[in-house]
């Protein structure tokens, strides 16, 4: 008798896991951005958003949870229930906060199912519209002068600009004044305004104040050039030799998110990644979908451990750390 209870407990179990796999989406999904909107991980989130929404019938909706430098979000999507109605897009801060933050409260690798990386994006470094400095080396000397006068705006510990800032000021040997914001949207806000004086973000935030002579620009974080952005040079050109900071992003859903709602979800992102608008709109932004074989659990699984492998050294240099 026990053990027909427990085969008809399994069938029942393997049955509402399948119908559930089966007919899912039937509502709407939640994708949470670890930052504030307006910023350029809620560009990205929400152009893949709708472009995802097209493929699984059902709407993606964006969902701010900033704070923390990213952090709070992730810990929100770790403990969320495993159906695949709330996915978090998160970026290269998902590699850096485990070696950044003395408690975690989750683990990046065994609180998450990974369904895909999205896009590379290149930074990029930018001043307020009226600093003297022209090029990188009279910001090098600006502040070389002015030291913690100068103040950097960033979106928290483990966020891209944080890294950025930090190996900055590592590799100038300088200090400068942080100022934090619940994402670099904010920050260039301020930045506009002049309240802060420089800043480090991804071009598909700063794309459009570059071009639009908004800001000051002093280079970009990638090895080589952006093509949308040609006439600025690299800081590895501009004299920080090997200087290269890229924000890749990647999709993720709590752990335990059955393998076939997962297949959906890679499936949509897929599809995502080739849809017109968000291939122009990326290119305008100054970044690209990946490669379809790089929108895949396996491949952003990969990308996750050897970030936190590629990071963990570097940040214990710095021996910067966050509770
Ligand atoms: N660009 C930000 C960062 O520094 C985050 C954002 O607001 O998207 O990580």
């Amino acid at each position: 008798m026990r053990k027909w209870l427990l085969a008809a407990a399994a069938i029942y179990a393997i049955t509402v896991t399948g119908a559930a796999a089966q007919g899912y989406p039937t509502r709407n999904i939640t994708m949470v951005i670890p930052f504030a909107a307006g910023g350029p991980t809620d560009t990205v989130g929400r152009l893949i958003a709708e472009a995802m929404t097209k493929a699984l019938g059902q709407t993606v909706v964006v969902e701010n949870v900033a704070g923390a430098g990213g952090t709070r979000a992730a810990g929100q999507v770790a403990k969320a229930p495993a159906d695949g109605y709330q996915i978090l897009l998160h970026h290269i801060g998902m590699s850096t906060a485990p070696t950044l933050y003395r408690k975690l409260p989750f683990n990046v690798i065994s609180d998450f199912e990974t369904i895909g990386l999205v896009t590379d994006a290149p930074m990029s470094l930018i001043g307020k519209p009226g600093l003297e400095a022209k090029n990188f080396a009279e910001v090098l000397q600006y502040v070389k002068t002015q030291k913690d006068k100068v103040s950097y705006g960033n979106a928290g510990v483990g966020s891209a600009s944080h890294l950025c800032g930090m190996l900055l000021m590592s590799t100038m040997g300088v200090q400068m004044t942080t100022i934090p914001y619940n994402g670099t949207g904010p920050a260039m806000t301020d930045l506009l305004g002049g309240q802060i004086d420089l800043m480090c973000d991804q071009t598909t935030n700063t794309t459009s104040q570059i071009k639009g002579g908004k800001v000051k620009a002093y280079g970009v974080t990638t090895k080589t050039r952006v093509k949308s952005l040609s006439d600025l040079p690299t800081l590895d050109e501009a004299g920080l030799k090997g200087f290269e900071v890229a924000v890749w992003h990647g999709l993720y859903a709590p752990k335990g998110t059955p393998a076939d709602v997962v297949a959906k979800l890679t499936a949509a992102l897929q599809a995502a990644l080739k849809d017109q608008k968000v291939i122009d709109r990326f290119a305008d932004l100054g970044t690209e979908p990946v490669a379809q074989a790089e929108a895949t659990p396996a491949a952003h699984k990969k990308k996750l451990e050897s970030e936190i492998a590629r990071w963990r050294p570097l940040i214990q240099a710095a021996g910067v750390y966050a509770d």
